[in-house]
This record gives structure tokens, sequence and C-alpha cells, in this order.
């Protein structure tokens, strides 16, 4: 049966759970609306899946972690979409893609085994159900995890949380590599090697060895050696969900090209969460971001432009990243740009780095902060003071922000 709606979101992930939320918030009816999701479950706080998914004690499990409880709005469970949304569409009148990005694969790397049943990737429900069982199958046994950006380390803290001896492998020199500075990645990496965790850097995976069921039992690396593991955590990286609308939609930067009222190329066609690449004013650049903030807020943003245009502006957007594994948790705010100033106790627990470009304060990081603290970072970064002394701004380190 064809069926018409006057706005489909394409993807069932963060932006759509917090895109539908918006649009029914503005009186959208269920008749109006349809997501259609490759996912069996509704949308839930992916972010959930890294941390307190896999808790060894009281592990989150739907529906606890449905969106949007991740911003403190109404938690919606699937009776809350049979309320408000409904199945399947052909027809739409505007579309909103929310496709988000697929885990890259260790075969785009030449190197197979990624179907291996104690290899394990972490995008989804399904992966984390899955690394769940593996993980509870190896307790006090060896685990090689493959990356060092957000996967590896939040996963590595899970990992021994759950009692396995980890080894992380990564082509870089310091984890983090594309926001970390070498000082912020080594408190880490200090503090994770402290609870056993081995650093082997520069060099990437060159094969699995596998027993005759198909288990993998050993790593090789490019530089020679050899691991022996009972499970691999990999975490190499996201690829944008694109390929539906290549060649219809302008791309860019691997993403789907939008402007600051996240419209694509195609006037009826909005395009949010990791999938978009949008404008940000505040970087001077456009950016793909891959964090749930944005995706909520590019989700919230656009059921305005699209039901209120003519009060709704462009987006505009301080990019927010954020982790937690341990008992740490730090916020970056802003542009990793230019110089980098160092502050703070980093034989502590509060510690923080403030990012200079062309005279400005572009980025603030902060690690162990309080709430009013990080929103001084925040603030901090979205006024971009001017800063002629690197060395002052040090000195003064969080008051810095806190008075500026
Ligand atoms: P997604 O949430 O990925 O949703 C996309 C949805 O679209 C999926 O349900 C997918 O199945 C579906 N889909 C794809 N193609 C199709 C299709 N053709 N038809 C129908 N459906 C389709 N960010 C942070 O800032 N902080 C964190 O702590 C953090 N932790 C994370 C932990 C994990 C384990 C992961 C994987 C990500 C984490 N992120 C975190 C990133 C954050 O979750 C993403 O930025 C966010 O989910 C992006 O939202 P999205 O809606 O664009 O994409
Ligand atoms: P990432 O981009 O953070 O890190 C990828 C890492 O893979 C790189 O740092 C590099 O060390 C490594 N790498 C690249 N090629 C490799 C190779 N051939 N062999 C070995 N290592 C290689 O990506 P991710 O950690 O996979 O995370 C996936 C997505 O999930 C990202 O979009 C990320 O933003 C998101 N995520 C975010 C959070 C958070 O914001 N707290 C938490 C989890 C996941």
């Amino acid at each position: 049966m064809e069926r018409v709606f006057a706005y489909v979101i394409v993807g069932g992930g963060v932006a759509a759970g917090y895109a539908a939320l918006e649009f029914t918030k503005r009186g959208v009816s269920h008749a109006q609306l349809c997501i259609i999701s490759e996912e069996p479950v509704a949308p839930y706080e992916r972010p959930t899946l890294s941390k307190k998914f896999l808790h060894p004690e009281s592990p989150a499990r739907l529906p606890s972690f449905h969106t949007c409880v991740g911003a403190n709005e109404e938690l919606l469970t699937p009776t809350w979409y049979e309320e408000h949304a409904s199945g399947e569409t052909i027809r739409y009148e505007t579309l909103i893609i929310a496709t988000g990005a697929k885990a890259l694969k260790l075969e785009e790397f030449g190197v197979k085994g990624s179907e291996a049943e104690n290899v394990c990737y972490l995008r989804d429900l399904a992966d984390a159900d899955r690394l769940v069982n593996v993980m509870q199958s190896c307790t006090g046994g060896n685990a090689v995890v493959i990356g060092g950006g957000y996967i590896a380390m939040e996963c590595a803290a899970s990992l021994v949380t759950n009692k396995i001896n980890v080894t992380m492998v990564f082509p870089e020199a310091h984890c983090m590599p594309r926001l970390f500075t070498p000082k912020i990645a080594s408190y880490y990496e200090d503090y994770y090697q402290s609870k056993g965790v081995k650093f082997i850097r520069g060099t990437i995976l060159s094969s699995f060895e596998f027993d005759s069921n198909g288990k993998v039992t050993a790593v090789n690396l490019r530089d020679g050696s050899q691991i022996p593991v009972d499970m691999v955590v990999v975490g190499i990286g996201i690829r944008p969900n694109t390929s539906l609308f290549e060649g219809q939609l302008t791309m860019e930067k691997g993403g789907i090209k939008v402007n600051g009222k996240l419209q694509t190329s195609n006037d009826s066609v909005y395009a949010v969460g990791d999938v978009a690449v949008f404008p940000v004013d505040l970087c001077g650049r456009i950016r793909r971001l891959e964090h749930v903030d944005s995706a909520r807020k590019t989700a919230k943003h656009v059921a305005a432009v699209i039901m209120e245009p003519d009060k709704t502006g462009e987006f505009e957007y301080l990019p927010l990243f954020y982790s937690k594994a341990f008992s740490f948790s730090w916020r970056f705010y802003g542009d990793n740009a230019g110089e980098v100033v160092h502050f703070g106790d980093y034989l502590g627990t509060k510690f923080g780095a403030y990012w200079i470009n062309n005279g400005h304060l572009v980025g603030s990081f902060l690690e162990g902060g309080t709430e009013d603290e990080f929103e001084a970072i925040a603030n901090a970064a979205q006024l971009k003071p001017a800063v002629d002394d690197l060395a002052e701004v040090g000195r003064q380190g969080l008051n810095f922000a806190m008075t500026g």
C-alpha cells in the first residue's frame, strides 16, 4: 500500500529520536510523521553502549536509555512511537536524512577476520549485546583493542572493569590523536597503564591467527610481533551512511552537504547528525561532527526550520565532545586549532587546555570539572576572547574562563 507522509526521517538513531520529539512538541500528528529504521528497536542513546551497557554490575538495558533521556527529555519507548508515529512509507513531502554512520571494517585495511565469533565492533545494540556475551566468556583472559580513539578508550576501560587483560594497538604516537595533545594523552595512558592496560603504539594489525573453529587465537602486528588473544575489539573509525543518496545530493568531506538551515542541495531534503556536513561559524568552516550533542541539536533545529521556517534562523553551534571512562569525565568545546596552553594539575584530577588561534581562544578542554566550570569553559570557547600572552593564560588556568 502506498502511503504519503508529510515528514519522513530515514534512519532511526539519536537524531531521529530527538527530531521525532521536537516534531510532536510542535504539533505534528502520528499520521504525518514516519521513521524508516534499519534497527529493530526504537531510537536509543547510542553513547550508553560503550559505557553503562558494559558495566559488570547493574548494566543499563532498554527501555531505560531510549531517546531522549540523555537530554533529560521524555523517554521515547516503543509505546510512545505507537502513539505518535507510524510504520511503512513510500512517499514524502519533506525528507530528513539521519542515517548516521557504520563502523569501518578491518577488511578495508586488507585484514580478514571481522566475522570471527570473538572479534567485536561497537556501533549498535546488536554489537553491544554481542560484545557483552564475548566479554562474559573471556573473564580473566586477554583482549586486544585495535584503535586509539573513542571506542577503543571507552571499551578498554570497560574490559578492565570486567576483569579482562587489555592491550591497545594503534598507529599513532598517542591515544585520541584527533583531539588530545601528547600531554593530555599521556595523563590518560598513564592511568590506563596503572590499571594494567598495555599500549603498543605506532603499528597496526597485519593478520589474525585462527583455530580450527575460525576463532581468533592471536593477532599479528606489522612490526612482526604476535599477541595471543581470547577476544578482539575493533574501533578504527566510521564512514557516514550516504550511499543511498550518492549522485542525488551534493556530498563533501564524506558526508551530505547542508546549508545553515540543514537543507541539502534538494530543497525538500534535510540532513542531520553524523551524516551532515554543516557550516560551523565559530570554526569558520564546514564540518561533519560525529558526536551526540550535534546529533541532538541538529535534529531539534531541523524540526524548527521545517515547522516554523520564518521564525527560525541558521543553525549556530558550539561543538561539544565528551567522554567518560573509569572515573574520568572530560569535555571539549569549540575548535582544536592553533597553539595549546595546558593548565591545572596533571598529577591530580582536574586539568585542562586552551587552544589559541590567531590571537583568540577557540577551544577549551577540561577533565574533572563541576557543572559551573564546564559552563565557564564553554562560554570561553563561545566568546573567543583575545589572548596575547599565552603564558599568562596558562598561569590563570581555569580562572581565565571562570572570571572571563
Ligand atoms: P545514529 O545514532 O548512528 O543513527 C543512525 C540510524 O540510521 C541507525 O539506527 C541506523 O541503523 C539507521 N540507518 C542507516 N542507514 C539506514 C537506511 N538506509 N535505512 C534506514 N535506516 C538506516 N558521542 C558523544 O558525543 N559522546 C559519547 O559518549 C558517545 N559515545 C558513543 C558510543 C558508541 C558506542 C557509539 C557507537 C557512538 C558514540 N557517540 C558518542 C557518537 C554518537 O552516538 C553519534 O554521534 C550519534 O549516534 C549520531 O546520531 P545519528 O542519528 O546521526 O546516527
Ligand atoms: P575514532 O575516529 O575516534 O578513532 C579511530 C582510531 O582508529 C584512530 O584514532 C586510530 O588510532 C585508529 N586507526 C585507524 N586506522 C587504523 C588501523 N588500520 N589499524 C588500527 N587502528 C587504526 O573512531 P572510533 O573510536 O572507532 O569511534 C567511532 C565513532 O563513534 C566516532 O564517530 C566517534 O566519535 C564515536 N564515538 C564517540 C564517543 C564519544 O564522543 N565519547 C564514544 C564512542 C564512540
